[in-house]
């Protein structure tokens, strides 16, 4: 079977990276968490005090950072590393999330990502989520889905998730960092979130984790044995 591209774009917190990672792993494929890359940058951009006003700044940042992916083996699951150095769980907490939208708008943020994002799936074979992939990275991936799920239900998604990791959010302050991660993701100049062209969109919100799953495997089997 010939070997595909699924670029997976989506809102944040309707599913789309434990989702992709499903994917990945039923069809053995590489998976790229691409949001992981744009709070790498956020992280790293605040620890330097990186101005995001002044240009040679964002550069130097940018030259500075290098971000890895490794598989942890206690887990099997794919973590973040920045220059080097496991940042797989500060990449989550609130002061990057309350951050990264704003960092992601920056062009040569954009560019810098997007030239790894496509270098990464250059040989195929490989799952990829974010709110471009379908748009700017890989318009030509063979499978495009736009995922999407009720507000509230986003927002009583993510506390669980962070709950999992021993972070207490109150649902106020989530649905705060997701409208405006929404707003800022949907309205900005580059690149803004939305459904490719030739893309499918999948409403999560009634489905369970397993059928949004196998949804899409199906939908990427079919596209493995087009010749
Ligand atoms: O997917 P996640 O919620 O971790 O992404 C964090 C933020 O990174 C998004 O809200 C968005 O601002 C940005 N992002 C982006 N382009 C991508 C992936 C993420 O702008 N391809």
């Amino acid at each position: 079977m010939k070997k595909i591209i699924v670029a997976i774009d989506g809102y944040s917190a309707c599913g789309k990276s434990s989702t992709a990672k499903a994917v990945a792993s039923f069809l053995s494929y590489a998976y790229i968490d691409t949001g992981a890359m744009y709070r790498a940058v956020t992280l790293y951009f605040l620890d330097n005090y990186i101005d995001l006003t002044n240009p040679k700044s964002i550069s130097t940042g940018l030259s500075n950072i290098e971000i890895d992916f490794h598989r942890n083996p206690k887990n099997n699951q794919n973590e973040t590393f920045l220059n080097g150095l496991n940042v797989e769980k500060n990449i989550r907490d609130m002061r990057v999330s309350g951050k990264v939208s704003e960092v992601s708008t920056v062009r040569e943020v954009r560019i810098a990502m997007v030239a790894q994002q496509q270098k990464m799936g250059k040989h195929k074979g490989i799952v990829m989520d974010g709110r471009d992939i379908g748009t700017v990275v890989f318009p030509q991936a063979e499978l495009k889905i736009f995922m999407n799920a009720d507000f509230d239900v986003r927002a009583e998604r993510r506390q669980k998730e962070l709950l999992k990791k021993g972070e207490l959010i109150e649902l106020d302050k989530i649905k705060e960092n997701l409208a405006k991660r929404d707003h800022i993701d949907t309205t900005r100049e580059e690149s803004p979130l939305t459904k490719a062209k030739g893309g499918i969109e999948i409403d999560t919100t009634h489905l369970t984790f397993d059928e949004q799953v196998e949804q899409i495997i199906h939908l990427a089997q079919n596209e493995m044995i087009k010749t």
